[in-house]
């Protein structure tokens, strides 16, 4: 089987090939290395084979007799060094190199906050994960919480996932360790909603964590690190979710330590295989994943891959309602042409600041209002909307849209179909 590893997996430079055409390589052996001096990250190969083809952006690998229970061990000897060997980023999405992040240092008065939230809807190998190895999370959060000298630790996670919680509280013997409930609802995980829920403090959108004395974690980052530090582990293995439009109709399968490099359609057919109809494949989740192609490979940000209904019929001429916590201006233009539907207006949640040619909510998950821009699309001639809103501002715009006779789409429709998941359209808070 060939498995595909791109040089580019995390924010920085790409990794620079240490390999070459024709080598023979094993489970856990570094194939391409940070550049120095430079914010990025090493790319470690996750199965025995040889290497067939090295191109600008990715290192190919046949993969032959991998022993999958093995790996070459790291070499460094600290904490700090196992990490940044180990190519270890924001797998929660964010794809940021941590050893950078954890070159933070608090005077003894800092927090270290665990997201747990596993926020997007049908992802769930984060909180199967943690069920499994509670103390494995407790472990590595203490890690962090040594290197960066934070005086407590805090693992936010929504209250829905009771087991979760229960198999942590029977772990946790620390007096500085706590756990800090979340409501259901998107996007309780973004950084800046964890910090207000979990500490009270509401952030700017260009502040980071820090300007609240307190670093976020991504919890399959936390473990992650403990495998790194304790077993010596490079980042080759990744959880996720694949689920939808499967042989087995209406699925969810949750997979520990797929290796990283082994492609979409492999993936899927470890889950049974496609079904004969879908509308599209997304990697990540159903508010903020991207369309992507069977050939594409795993990388280290991967958490869901999610095979979607088949496209509605849309009206022909729609208006996009762009959420900065969900899906983007491109992406919602994307799934309006699969709809058949002309785009005649783009509007703004009007919490959705522009920071740094992106966009940042200013209260994420916290609805501002959403008639005024409503009530522009249907002027733009929109006869429909189609909106990546937050669950807080969807059930807004379901409050106003239906009596204006638009019709609401959703960005994450296709995805939640899939499953026989709920829509995101009007929620009661006790849901
Ligand atoms: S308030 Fe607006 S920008 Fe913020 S999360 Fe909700 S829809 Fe998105």
């Amino acid at each position: 089987m060939e498995f595909v590893f791109a040089l580019k997996q995390h924010v920085g430079a790409p990794a620079g090939p240490v390999v070459c055409e024709g080598d023979n390589i094993k489970r856990g052996q570094m194939i391409a290395a940070k550049p120095e001096n430079a914010l990025g990250s090493n790319i470690f190969s996750s199965v025995d084979g040889k290497v067939t083809a090295i191109d600008d952006n990715y290192i190919t690998i046949e993969e032959s007799d991998t022993d999958f229970t093995s790996y070459q061990k790291l070499t460094g000897n600290s904490p700090k060094e196992l990490i940044e060997e180990a190519g270890i980023v924001g797998l929660g999405g964010a794809g940021f190199p941590t050893s950078v992040k954890l070159n933070a240092h608090f005077d003894g008065d800092g927090v270290v906050i665990v997201n747990a939230a596993e926020c997007e809807p049908i992802l769930s190998h984060n909180i199967a994960r943690i069920e499994q190895e509670p103390e494995n999370l407790i472990k590595g959060l203490k890690i962090v919480m040594d290197l960066v000298n934070a005086k407590r630790g805090i693992i936010a996670i929504k209250e829905i996932h009771k087991e979760a919680i229960e198999k942590l509280k029977a772990v946790i013997t620390e007096d500085d360790i706590e756990i800090s409930t979340l409501e259901n609802i998107y996007p309780m995980g973004e950084e800046r909603a964890i910090v207000r829920e979990t500490l009270g403090i509401l952030l700017e959108p260009e502040q980071l964590p820090m300007a609240a004395n307190a670093i976020v974690i991504n919890a399959e980052t936390v473990l992650k690190i403990r495998e790194a530090v304790e077993e010596k582990k490079p980042l080759i293995d990744k959880d996720m979710t694949v689920a939808g439009k499967l042989k087995e109709d209406a699925s969810v399968h949750i997979f520990f330590d797929i290796p990283i490099g082994m492609k979409v359609a492999d993936v899927i057919e470890k889950a049974g295989g496609l079904g004969k109809e879908y509308g599209e494949i997304i990697m990540g989740g159903p508010f903020t994943g991207k369309r992507t192609s069977l050939d594409a490979p795993v990388v280290k940000t991967t958490g869901g891959i999610i095979a979607a209904e088949e496209f509605l019929p849309g009206p022909k001429k729609i208006g996009l309602l762009v959420c900065a916590c969900g899906a983007n201006k491109e992406r919602l233009e994307e799934q309006a042409k699969s709809m058949g539907s002309e785009v005649v207006g783009v509007e703004y949640c009007k919490q959705a600041k522009e920071v740094k040619n992106s966009r940042k909510c200013e209260n994420p998950g916290r609805c501002p209002g959403q008639v005024q821009k409503v009530m522009q699309l249907k002027k733009d001639g929109a006869q429909a909307v189609l909106i990546s809103n937050c669950t807080d501002c969807s059930n807004t715009v379901m409050s106003c849209a239906p009596q204006l006779k638009l019709p609401v789409y959703h960005c994450t429709d296709g995805a939640l179909r899939a499953v026989n998941h709920k829509l995101i359209r009007k929620f009661k808070k006790d849901e």
